[in-house]
């Protein structure tokens, strides 16, 4: 195993030297990420960074291809999964034998539920999964909602053969804890009933939002998400869009760059990371991105990540 300190060592992070909530962040085409390793924080691990679809290639190999999975490790706790995207086979390569696992799942679009099936721990008697989700406006649940998609003849067996157990979990507007954090869960527009979530430990907190519909009508964000992002020390965004992009586009779930950087700046975020990549923006495209986002954060006080499979940020906070 990879010590914590070896994969640190020599990653210069300028990025990050104006933000003291961030501690390191390390970007490794890895696939053994280090998220056991112990840690005396909050640690968020990226597994997957793409929307709508997985994708692949030469052009995309920086930043990774697969779709929304961020792991969020506390001391103790069991791993706590945001969403089940195609990164999710990553992280279950690195859980190995756990025998707990809980996830707060967004909403039940392919991108971010796709992974399960393939999370190799779902796989061994004894493991317990635990998922929590938004009920669907016709009355059902989060759990009825995946056993009608993973079962035959779209999969070859349904989600109650798998040997582990699972739990599921509904909510919508809610104040939850899972292990020993504090979780926050408010509807977030989108398509379809989706949730943000807001976990909190220790003095730390970090926000989800993965797919978030830009409000057209001049308003800066609902209330629900600005429960979510007031004063987080770090919030993963939906980034689908630049400007060119949204022409055609505006209704269809997401949001642009300059959306996520004007939100995070109202809601006195203090770290932003841009997330949900559309699958067609290569790495020099979103080298663009990052660049300019992070320039536009140094004159805004807020640090602006751009997410990449194998990111990993130590989150310290005061609240
Ligand atoms: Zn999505
Ligand atoms: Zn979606």
């Amino acid at each position: 195993m990879v010590s914590w300190s070896a994969l640190t060592a020599g990653f210069a992070f300028p990025e990050c030297d104006r933000c003291p909530y961030v501690l390191a962040v390390v970007s490794l085409r890895h696939r053994n990420y280090p998220s056991h390793i112990d840690s005396e924080g909050m640690r968020l691990t990226f597994h997957g960074v793409r929307g709508s679809t997985p994708c692949h290639g030469e052009e995309i190999r920086r930043y990774g291809g697969n779709t929304s999975c961020v792991e969020l490790s506390i001391p103790g706790d069991p791993p706590l999964l945001l969403d089940l995207g195609t990164g999710v086979r990553y992280a279950g390569t690195a859980h190995g034998d756990v025998a707990s696992v809980n996830c707060l799942l967004g909403h039940l679009h392919w991108d971010h539920i796709q992974g399960l099936p393939f999370y190799s721990p779902a796989l061994r008697a004894g493991t317990s999964i635990t998922i929590h989700g938004p009920a669907q406006s016709d009355g059902r649940g989060v759990g009825d909602t995946l056993r009608s998609v993973v079962t035959p003849p779209m999969f070859p067996v349904s989600i109650d053969e798998f040997p582990a157990a699972f739990e599921f979990v509904d909510h919508g507007d809610d104040e939850f804890t899972v292990g020993s954090t504090m979780v926050l869960s408010r509807l977030v527009p989108h398509i379809g009933p989706t949730l943000g979530y807001r976990v909190s430990w220790g003095g730390c907190s970090v926000a989800y939002i993965s797919d978030h519909q830009e409000p057209l009508n001049g308003e800066v964000c609902s209330s629900g998400v600005r429960e979510l992002c007031s004063g987080v020390d770090v919030l993963i965004h939906d980034a689908q869009y630049l400007d060119a992009d949204f022409i055609g586009h505006e209704t269809w779930g997401h949001c642009r760059v300059d959306y996520a950087l004007r939100l995070a700046e109202s809601c006195g975020v203090k770290t932003l990371v841009l997330f949900h990549h559309d699958p067609a923006r290569d790495d020099d495209a979103l080298d663009a991105v990052a660049s300019t986002a992070a320039e536009w954060g140094r004159e805004h006080g807020i640090a602006v990540l751009t997410a990449s499979e194998g990111l990993i940020i130590e989150v310290t906070g005061a609240g």
